[in-house]
């Protein structure tokens, strides 16, 4: 009642600054919040699941989704692509969801033109050997993969002033206190509130 439209809130990082398990946390913190569920041709990790953490398509499907204009944003990402579904985020904001995109900076920055009123928010690690442990810890990358995505970190995060928030991701309990803290402040403007509720529950007294 009286809150009016969702918001895109769309967060980036370098791979293994701990955005996934942010974005986890925040969905579990404030369910309301619907998840983007994005293409890839990436190969799937021990104990994803098709549909839930990324669609996994062929390069061939991904490359006919492209030609077709189904992406709201797409972008090549360490040998591997990754798009987000236009139709998806349509029904979500048609619907007055509010939606977490979990995309890289390239990504980011196409959904900035987009919609200008998306909030973009980078998360940070510590520092580059704390990166490289906690990719390392994941244990889910060949040292290759490992290498690849700690060279293009430094790319990503000299990118950090095209957002709007930064948080560091080194304890994750006051990562994700700032993290939810940003999506409340988000949804406590006073441009979110409806002005016909006020008129008629608190000024319309007749
Ligand atoms: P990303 O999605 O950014 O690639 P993940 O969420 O997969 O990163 O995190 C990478 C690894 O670091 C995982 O093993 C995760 O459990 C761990 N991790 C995430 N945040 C923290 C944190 N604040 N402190 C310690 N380890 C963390
Ligand atoms: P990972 O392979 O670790 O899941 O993701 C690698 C990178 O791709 C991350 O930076 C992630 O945010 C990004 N990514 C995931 N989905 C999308 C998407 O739909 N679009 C874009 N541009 N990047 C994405």
């Amino acid at each position: 009642m009286g809150i009016i439209k969702g918001d895109l809130f769309v967060i980036s990082a370098p791979s293994g600054a701990g955005k996934s398990t942010l974005c986890k946390g925040l969905m579990e913190a404030l369910p309301g919040i619907r998840f983007s569920v994005s293409y890839t041709t990436r190969e799937p990790r021990p104990g994803e699941v098709n549909g839930v953490h990324y669609n996994f398509v062929t390069q061939p499907e991904f490359e006919r989704m492209v030609s077709k204009g189904e992406f709201l944003e797409w972008a090549r990402v360490h040998d591997n692509y990754y798009g987000t579904s236009k139709k998806a985020i349509d029904e979500m904001l048609a619907g007055g969801a509010d939606c977490l995109l979990d995309i890289d900076t390239q990504g980011a920055a196409q959904i900035r033109k987009q919609f200008p009123g998306a909030v973009l928010i980078f998360i940070m690690p510590p520092s580059m050997g704390v990166l490289k442990q906690r990719l390392e810890g994941r244990g889910s990358d060949t040292p290759e993969v490992i290498k690849r995505r700690l060279e293009n970190a430094a790319g990503e995060i000299k990118r950090y002033k095209e957002f709007d928030y930064v948080i560091i991701n080194g304890s994750l309990e006051e990562a994700l206190g700032r993290l939810k803290a940003v999506v409340l402040a988000r949804k406590s403007l006073a441009a979110k509130i409806d002005p016909d509720w006020i008129e008629k529950d608190f000024l319309n007294r007749g």
